[in-house]
């Protein structure tokens, strides 16, 4: 393995710059020479790519977004797109590429493990959303998952002043994780998640018993999946007599500085990704699963159905009595 390139896709998360500079400089270190493709596919098609060099990723590891910017590429699914890809990559002599983004990306860098003639692909997780499989976490999970405990507990210092009931709507797309995992280290009273079947007459009975208790405040966390917050507060309305307010926390989930967790995972996703690369791996993803780092083959990867922690989410049932 002589050359490789690194993109990012899909939604941006914070941690990608870590993991990008992971991938130049240990490839670099390996001797292998590094091609940044900027706006992901778009760029591929485009021939939007420059040689990256180890000054390009300096100054980079604790910047959120990505310095080599993402885009949606919806043209990207038809194999003729594909083939001009191919072809500015084979003008390189480029034989390996990372992806970093979700599982739309690895689709896409699986097909163009099949199609060309000599490239090995490789993903690495990086999305807010901690949707995919064979990881157990995705790169910028983390830091969304404190910026949104910060948002609550700022919230709640209103709802406990106003003595009113807030929903707040957290990212996460289909996938529950990060109302989840907000909601139980902020002490929310409710967690809606698309992974479990929400009562409402049964939440607003809870909240009606809390009140009932001289309860002067509610926090209710719901996953976009489930329905936007301004549908929840409609639905609760129906059952029970309560002035809800609600916040939309919208993109400040996907931005700012990545946490310590996510530069250390994005470092070790990034400089492993190179290391399968050069062991002659292709059409895998890096993960980390109980803090180990593994390799999935994509396919496995798109068979198996995302799932949360369902003890976690009893406990977090349990503990908001
Ligand atoms: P996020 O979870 O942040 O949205 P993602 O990688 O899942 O990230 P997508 O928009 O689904 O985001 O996919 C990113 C890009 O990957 C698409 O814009 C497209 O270029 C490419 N892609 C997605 N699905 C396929 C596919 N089936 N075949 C080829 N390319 C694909």
């Amino acid at each position: 393995m002589k050359k490789i390139a690194v993109l990012t896709s899909g939604g941006d998360s914070p941690g990608m710059n870590a993991a990008i500079r992971a991938v130049v400089r240990k490839a670099i270190y390996h001797d292998i020479e590094v091609y940044g493709v900027y706006q992901g596919y778009l760029g591929l098609i485009n021939d939007n790519i420059e040689k990256l060099e180890l000054g390009s990723v300096g100054d980079m590891i604790q910047r959120g977004g990505t310095f080599l910017y993402s885009a949606r590429c919806p043209e990207f699914k038809e194999k003729e797109v594909r083939a001009k890809a191919i072809e500015n990559l084979e003008k390189r002599g480029i034989e390996g590429l990372v992806v970093i983004g979700g599982d739309g990306s690895y689709r896409g860098a699986q097909r163009l493990s099949e199609e060309a003639k000599n490239l090995q692909t490789i993903g690495v997780p990086g999305t807010i959303d901690n949707d995919i499989n064979g990881t157990d976490f995705t790169i910028g999970f983390d830091t969304a998952l404190n910026t949104i405990i910060e948002s609550v507990d700022k919230i709640r210092d209103t709802a406990s002043s106003h003595e009113r009931t807030f929903i707040i709507e957290v990212m996460g797309r289909d996938a529950g994780d990060l109302a989840l995992w907000s909601g139980l280290a902020a002490g929310a009273e409710t967690i809606l998640i698309p992974e479990v079947k929400a009562d409402i007459e049964e939440i607003a009975e809870k909240i009606q018993q809390g009140m009932d208790r001289g309860k002067k405040h509610s926090i209710i966390v719901c996953a976009e999946g489930v329905m936007s917050g301004n549908q929840c507060g409609e639905e609760l309305k129906k059952f029970i007599n309560i002035d809800t307010r609600v916040s939309c926390l919208g993109h400040i989930q996907r931005g700012g500085t990545p946490s310590g967790m996510d530069r250390v995972l994005a470092s070790r996703l990034g400089g492993y990704a190179v290391e399968l690369l050069m062991q002659g791996d292709s059409a895998k993803a890096v993960g980390i699963q109980q803090n180990k780092l593994t390799c999935t083959h994509f396919d496995e990867i798109f068979q198996a159905e995302h799932s949360i922690d369902n003890k976690m989410y009893e406990l977090a049932h349990q503990l908001s009595i």
